[in-house]
């Protein structure tokens, strides 16, 4: 790992802060009191002010493969030294059909196509959109229907905020996709507290796929798109035969399955992808984050053998899929991704994964009997851990469980009242360590 130097120090003040306005930031309280981090290298940032920060949390669960990766950073100084940037529109460069002949290959037997974008919710919006052509063109218009999930993140455009099932969305944007409807979520604490890896209560749950299908009927339903391990929305497994089930009822009234694998996708569970870890197959896989080992935006979504083909009745030289962007399969993002994917080949990093999340369930559920933890739960390299909220102020013990980790050097991720770790898989059996005794020392001090 390269260890660049620090730039010059900064007073950084609330007004040379105040023109960044942040995303999913209170802006004023980080404007307070800023967090800022100069560089990065292997398992750690280096703040502006010096201090090391171990990262539990892969930047936004991108940076599997660890920070400021030399191999990486030549790619792409290559790639822009040598053709900077082309479009994908009638046109092409080998590295964009190289990378996407390589993606397939990951798992033959279910892809055999991808469509390129620039980051998770543009893959959403894509996976959204082909499924709605793909019924359109086979002559099944009338399956304009999309079923998400409560608790479901899928991005923050309108179509992903509209499968989405995230109540803030609602409130300040409402739903620009008529016809969504949701499935429920699947979390619950009173069956299914301190699980290891699946919890084994809840796959009936599935069965009200079932339910929606019989009161929309299924002519009127496109896709059903749920995250296989949902993240963003505070680590929420799937029961053991939940993700079988949808299979199941998809299968049956030819609606197709998205999986969103943004967050699963790239070794989080120790395997290339959340759909062989479950053994369970979608119709369409949306990706992003890992697939660049987070240095440039690049997102990609897959789709199985058929769909693309159901798209090639057109005339020739008509455009079939009406749809892309101007950065789709960018050769930079594109070189990144292969130097990020020989990284994760030649280090094992998915089977490194697989072969440390023994050790990673035992530290976890090692926080059991500490202050405020009501539950802990784990897979892969991914845990959640929940904390009681405090009376009238949901978020805020979490946050300030964060604010008092970052004090100490460790940098953890919270949504509502829950901790979501996710180190890069080159973590080791000392960070691991260090994540856990780095919580357990704040716990006991959290307000
Ligand atoms: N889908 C899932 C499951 C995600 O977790 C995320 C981001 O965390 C997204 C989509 C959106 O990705 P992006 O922020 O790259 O648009």
């Amino acid at each position: 790992f390269t260890q660049t130097p620090l730039p010059e120090s900064h007073s950084w003040t609330p007004e040379n802060l105040e023109a960044f306005w942040m995303p999913f930031t209170a802006n004023r309280q980080f404007k307070n009191q800023p967090r800022l981090l100069a560089s990065a290298a292997g398992m750690h940032y280096t703040s502006v002010d010096g201090r090391q920060i171990l990262d539990g949390t892969a930047g936004l669960w991108c940076v599997n493969a660890g920070h400021s990766r030399e191999k990486i950073a030549q790619a792409v100084y290559q790639q822009i030294s040598t053709l900077d940037y082309s479009p994908t529109f009638q046109m092409g460069h080998p590295i964009a059909f190289e990378l996407a002949n390589r993606l397939v290959a990951m798992l033959p037997q279910a892809f055999d196509h991808v469509f390129f974008t620039n980051s998770g919710s543009e893959s959403v919006d894509t996976a959204l959109k082909i499924a709605l052509a793909y019924h359109r063109i086979r002559g099944e218009g009338t399956r304009t229907r999309l079923i998400g999930r409560e608790r479901g993140y899928h991005g923050v455009g309108f179509g992903g905020i509209s499968v989405g099932g995230i109540s803030a969305n609602r409130k300040f944007f409402g739903s620009l996709i008529p016809g969504v409807d949701h499935l429920s979520h699947t979390h619950n604490l009173e069956k299914n507290a301190f699980s290891q890896g699946q919890p084994q209560w809840g796959a009936h749950l599935a069965d009200e796929l079932e339910r929606l299908v019989m009161l929309h009927d299924p002519s009127t339903i496109a896709a059903v798109i749920v995250e296989p391990v949902a993240g963003s929305t505070g680590v929420l497994l799937p029961p053991v035969g939940y993700l079988e089930r949808l299979r199941q009822i998809c299968d049956r009234y030819g609606i197709l399955l998205i999986f969103d694998e943004v967050i699963t996708g790239f070794g989080r569970l120790g395997t290339s992808f959340a759909t062989e870890y479950f053994g369970v197959m979608p119709d369409l896989m949306t990706t992003a984050k890992g697939l660049t080992n987070g240095t440039v935006p690049m997102g990609a979504v897959f789709a199985r053998p058929g769909i693309y083909q159901a798209f090639m009745d057109a005339p020739e030289n008509a455009i079939e899929f009406f749809h892309g962007y101007t950065y789709s399969g960018h050769p930079v993002a594109c070189a990144a991704a292969h130097a990020t994917l020989d990284i994760y080949e030649e280090e094992g990093l998915f089977e490194r994964a697989k072969s440390l999340s023994g050790y990673w369930e035992e530290a976890i559920h090692s926080l059991r009997d500490l202050p405020h933890v009501i539950d802990l739960r784990n897979l892969g390299l991914v845990a959640g851990i929940e904390l009681e909220s405090i009376a009238g102020k949901p978020t805020a013990r979490a946050f300030d469980v964060f604010l008092r980790c970052y004090e100490r050097g460790l940098l953890i991720r919270t949504t509502g009242d829950i901790i979501a770790l996710s180190p890069p898989l080159i973590v080791e059996k000392s960070h691991i360590d260090q994540i856990v005794g780095t919580i357990a020392e704040v716990l006991q001090a959290a307000i």
